[in-house]
């Protein structure tokens, strides 16, 4: 069960999605407009967000633009036009994560939201990735065993600050917010339970310590999240 935002300005779609994902557990919000779907993602912690491209006053590219600032994690299925293909290229290229052609089976909305949503709880990487820094103690990271390497120097990383550190390094040089990190830890099985942000400092601050010598900082980003980035930047 997720909760799905859904930012649609055809009224009669907007409420057979609403109706047709709620009967399959998901909580669902819906917006008319971008005005109106960014007081909500303001406020609210979204999973997932349905959106369709063909919206006035704020079109739907500049929507996704501005949830990429934002929320650059968040999962955004976008809804195009059967003949609107530049559209698609854009959506995609702006960082949609899929795409469904109007008019569409519903089941396979639910298919394709379902798949979104889980890849969106894993780690964005398979094997193992190294992250670029001007010194020998490379962070090295491998997502099947999970391990970090400082150079040769293996990392002792709890459950949580692997997570935090997983999802830093496959957004590197780009912000995760604290709303993106408390959904990755919520989404672990007996981990995750009442998180605060206050909390999430305190593992931040820790992992701080351990990429000492990395070449790698974490910066904090004011109003927006923490950002993996290189300290020769
Ligand atoms: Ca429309």
């Amino acid at each position: 069960m997720s909760s799905l935002l859904i930012i649609e300005d055809d009224e009669l779609l907007r409420d057979g999605l609403n109706a047709q994902l709620a009967r399959v557990g998901h909580t669902v919000t819906t917006a008319a407009d971008g005005e109106t779907a960014q007081a909500l993602m303001e406020k609210h912690r979204f999973d997932g967000v349905v959106l369709d491209l063909g919206l006035p006053r704020i079109s739907g590219l500049d929507m996704l633009h501005w949830i990429r600032q934002r929320l650059p994690a968040l999962p955004v299925l976008i809804l195009t036009a059967r003949d609107g293909i530049d559209d698609r290229v854009q959506g995609l290229n702006a960082g949609a994560d899929d795409y469904l052609t109007k008019p569409f089976d519903m089941a396979e909305l639910q298919a394709r939201l379902a798949a979104m949503l889980r890849r969106a709880r894993l780690p964005a990487f398979g094997g193992t990735l190294e992250v670029a820094s001007n010194t020998t103690r490379r962070l090295r990271v491998d997502a099947t065993l999970p391990q970090a390497w400082l150079g040769d120097e293996a990392l002792e990383l709890t459950q949580r600050e692997w997570a935090l550190l997983s999802l830093l390094v496959t957004h590197a040089g780009r912000v995760v917010s604290r709303e993106d990190v408390l959904a990755t830890w919520q989404s672990e099985p007996g981990d995750g339970v009442g998180v605060t942000s206050n909390a999430l400092e305190v593992y931040i601050h820790r992992l701080r310590r351990k990429l000492i010598d990395s070449g790698l900082n974490i910066r904090n980003v004011r109003g927006l999240g923490y950002m993996l980035e290189s300290t020769a930047a």
